[in-house]
């Protein structure tokens, strides 16, 4: 069982073999409960990149070579040993990133392992078109794999996020290079582990670990990682695309959100304050489809918010290792930093704090580490920096509106455009706003109801190109198109 005090040291994985950072430079992790070193991780740079994208080169012709059955029994192995490892996963997402243990259990880790299982059963279900053009000529598309693809994701759901991404490459039969973030590589490194277990052939996926500056980039630059799948800001996004996109290319960006919730006066009113409250702090806000943007119809904007703080002061920061905590720690001091200063420009901006709005005390082991209590604030406009920028922390706002073109104009008015949740019992109406909604993904009457098989992604600064469901096997293909004269 995986303990603190056992917590292992990072390596990279490239060919097959655990190994440090060729210039042997490591730099620490932390653990956001208690603030203390947990461990520590290569500091990777453009040779290491090297390194692995010449084992994911050479691997290539054997893996893309492979029937769908034996990549796919492939994936359905490490998606077992994760199932099978669960415990000990869920207890490292926990101490790296500051999420509640059961959140790892229950979310984080069964995802991961579900994102493996649901591509090794995808691509089994992966067709192309064929036209008879006339009698005797038939044109036909075949998805064929790119090469070496490149998987970047961020800290905030860790394992979640880089199995969403390399699943599909691998299924596709690309060999990969991964990049975890430098914030939580920990599970990274166990499925690093869980991959040599499971007899994955050397070189099909390489793990770098290391910063964005460093690692990121030699992806971004790499002349041979012809596509890039990232998850992560939308900053991060433009630096990508700026070194990648003259190089054209693939590139799926998933990248920031400042999601609306829109409440109408006649949602069913209980259920919604549990969904709205879920929305803006699962995860201590740090999902990007979070619902930091409360939108409440005027006639019941009172009895909602005072609903909704009553809700909201239920969450509790606890040690995220106890049984129960519903709320965690933010995931470093870099984060716990931003989101105190938000809520200090909330202030500045004239917003009044409803609930929260502090650094959490919670006592014990705990003491030093970054907890700030669920934040609730309103008075401001919609046009201000706090309601305009993503915060990404435990910090949700709340405006009155007065009808549907009012709140749909304020829902949008917004550089981003991931996901908007809407709470009406007014089917047409819930229909009209979904359509209207400048966004990649729209929830009624719920929250963050995920079907794999579904398109995923943003519009506008949240995004570039979908992942999910079959849109993940044809990004991480090339359809060519062969016609044949019989
Ligand atoms: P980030 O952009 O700082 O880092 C994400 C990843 O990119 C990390 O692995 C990082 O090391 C790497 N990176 C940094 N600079 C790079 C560069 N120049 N080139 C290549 N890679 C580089 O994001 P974060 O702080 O880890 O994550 C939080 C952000 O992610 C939020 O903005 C959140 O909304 C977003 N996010 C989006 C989605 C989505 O699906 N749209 C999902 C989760 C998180």
């Amino acid at each position: 069982m995986i303990q603190k005090q056992n917590t292992p040291i990072i390596q990279n994985y490239i060919g097959g073999k655990l190994q440090n950072a060729l210039s042997g430079k490591t730099m620490p992790t932390y653990e956001p409960a208690t603030g203390d070193v947990l461990t520590t991780l290569p500091v990777s740079d453009a040779p290491d990149v090297e390194a692995a994208v010449q084992a994911a080169q050479k691997a290539f012709p054997m893996w893309s070579g492979l029937t769908i059955n034996e990549r796919s029994a492939y994936l359905r192995r490490l998606s077992q040993l994760v199932e099978e490892r669960l415990d000990d996963l869920a207890i490292a997402e926990t101490l790296d990133n500051g999420k509640p243990l059961q959140v790892s259990r229950t979310v984080d880790i069964p995802r991961a392992a579900y994102n493996l299982r649901f591509y090794a059963d995808a691509i089994t279900q992966f067709t192309s078109e064929s036209y008879n053009t006339s009698q005797n000529v038939i044109n036909f598309v075949q998805h064929e794999p790119i090469g070496v693809v490149g998987c970047i994701s961020p800290w905030n759901l860790p394992l979640y996020s880089f199995t969403w991404k390399i699943a599909p490459a691998l299924a596709a039969g690309n060999c990969v290079v991964g990049k975890p973030s430098e914030i939580t590589p920990l599970t990274a490194f166990l499925f690093s582990q869980i991959c040599i277990d499971a007899g994955l052939p050397p070189g099909v996926l390489n793990i770098v670990h290391g910063t964005g500056a460093e690692v990121g980039q030699a992806i971004n630059a790499h002349p041979k990682i012809r596509a890039i799948s990232f998850t992560g800001s939308t900053v991060t996004g433009e630096k990508i695309a700026q070194t990648a996109a003259p190089q054209f290319k693939k590139l799926a960006l998933e990248m920031g959100g400042k999601n609306p919730t829109i409440v109408f006066s006649d949602c069913d009113f209980e259920r919604t304050v549990n969904e709205v409250a879920r929305a803006a702090f699962s995860n201590q806000g740090q999902i990007c489809l979070c619902g930091s943007r409360i939108f409440i119809e005027e006639s019941i904007y009172h009895k909602f918010v005072e609903a909704l703080v009553a809700k909201t002061q239920t969450l509790i920061p606890a040690d995220p290792l106890l049984p129960g905590s519903q709320q965690g720690a933010v995931v470093s001091k870099a984060q716990y930093d931003k989101v105190l200063s938000y809520i200090a420009l909330a202030k500045e901006e004239g917003g009044r704090i409803l609930c929260g709005g502090k650094p959490a005390k919670v006592s014990g082991r705990c003491e030093t580490g970054w907890f700030i209590e669920p934040t609730l604030i309103d008075g401001l406009s919609n046009s201000c920096r706090t309601n305009q920028e993503e915060i990404f922390g435990p910090v949700a706002t709340l405006m009155p509106f007065k009808d549907e073109s009012d709140v749909l104009h304020l829902a949008n008015d917004v550089k981003y455009g991931l996901s908007a949740s809407l709470f009406t019992q007014d089917i047409s109406r819930a229909h009209r706003v979904a359509k209207n909604i400048h966004s990649g993904i729209v929830w009624i009457n719920t929250w963050m109801n995920r079907d794999l098989r579904t398109p995923f992604g943003g519009i506008k600064s949240s995004g570039m190109g979908r992942e999910g469901g079959m849109e993940a096997l044809r990004f991480f293909t090339e359809p060519k198109t062969i016609c044949v004269q019989i």
